[in-house]
């Protein structure tokens, strides 16, 4: 590993509110470094369609938007880094130690938006089948289930319309969920119980994800009313009981909500003086394309701000010789 790379700004994640927090601070001349992290793009590169971003009334695909995106920072000198972050120093203030496996950066400030995972059900088998037969991402696997029966978990939003979307492919959804009630919106909840293909497993959790060598052949459930457990045969299991934010690099060093949000204020700054975040890493509640893209634009021109009046401090402090 060579020098520390000092840069104005660095912007951990590569989602819609990374990317657009790098065309803003591009554009006023930052030359924003932008650590892609696992996947460029984050949650939207894995969605199959995004058919709500405004400008877009066909519709796009994720991976599409993304690139784009990354383009249009591009064009303005942003620097995109196929790499991830290891750890980060936010102790001493500004400057910014942070470190990736290929660099060591000195940033005078970071924009965090690292976005959120999907939540794993923590039970025996997931781990273990993930890939054959177990999934967070219909848009990414529903094709491999083309004709075949299979249960999805949860019961909000996501649950739902994954599963209406899982219908294309497969032969029957069943979706599983630790209530009678659903948290999903009404809309959503007609659509999916206008759904021949679809039927619901109420009071019910997934104890343990059943297989071999071929994949997923059961989930074992226990009704939560009487306590007796079932083994119900599925090919697939498609799990979207909400998400966890990605906080695990920043430690304590940055302060988060009792669910592991990174708390901000009205201008998206963290406690952290200089350290800004925005989209699904401090927001669990909105979640969209077009949210993500207005609080990555918010973080950067408060982030702009923060340094031009910084900048103005150190040049007063050089003037009085301090
Ligand atoms: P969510 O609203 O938090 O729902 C999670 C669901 O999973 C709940 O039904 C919950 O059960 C269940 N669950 C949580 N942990 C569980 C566990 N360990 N075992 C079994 N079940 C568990 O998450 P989401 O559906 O991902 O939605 C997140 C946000 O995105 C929401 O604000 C949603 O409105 C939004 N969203 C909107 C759309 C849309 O408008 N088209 C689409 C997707 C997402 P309980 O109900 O019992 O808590």
């Amino acid at each position: 590993m060579g020098e520390m790379k000092k840069e104005r700004v660095v912007i951990i994640g590569s989602g819609p509110a990374g990317l657009t927090a790098a065309l803003y601070t591009a554009r006023a001349q930052l030359a924003p470094v932008v650590i892609a992290g696992e996947q460029l793009g984050g949650q939207v590169a894995i969605t199959h369609e995004i058919e709500n971003y405004p400008g877009f009334p066909e519709g796009l695909s994720g991976p599409e938007l993304v690139e784009r995106m990354k383009q249009h920072a591009e064009n303005f000198g942003a620097k995109v880094e196929f790499d991830l972050v290891e750890s980060v120093d936010f102790s001493r203030g500004s400057p910014f130690a942070v470190k990736t496996y290929g660099e060591e950066y000195l940033a005078d400030s970071v924009i965090v938006t690292i976005g959120a995972d999907p939540r794993k059900l923590g039970v025996a088998g997931e781990a273990e089948f993930t890939g054959t037969g177990v999934s967070y991402c219909g848009t990414c696997d529903g094709f491999f289930f083309r004709g075949k029966d299979i249960v999805v978990v949860g019961g909000g939003d996501s649950a739902l319309e994954e599963g209406i979307f899982l219908t294309r492919f497969a032969n029957s959804v069943n979706i599983i969920h630790r209530r009678d009630a659903l948290r999903a919106g009404v809309q959503l909840q007609q659509r999916a119980f206008n759904n021949d293909k679809i039927r619901f497993t109420w009071n019910s959790v997934v104890e343990e994800i059943v297989g071999d060598g071929g994949g997923v052949n059961a989930v074992r459930l226990r009704d939560t009313q009487t306590g007796e457990q079932t083994l119900h045969p599925t090919d697939g299991v498609f799990i979207f009981i909400g998400h966890d934010p990605n906080n695990a690099v920043f430690g304590d060093q940055i302060a988060l909500n009792e669910n592991g949000y990174i708390i901000t204020d009205q201008r998206y700054r963290t406690n952290v003086d200089g350290v800004f975040a925005a989209g699904e890493i401090q927001d669990e509640i909105w979640r969209q394309v077009a949210t993500s893209v207005g609080q990555g634009t918010s973080a950067a021109m408060a982030a702009i701000q923060w340094l031009e009046a910084r900048e103005d401090s150190l040049q007063a402090l050089d003037a009085v010789g301090a």
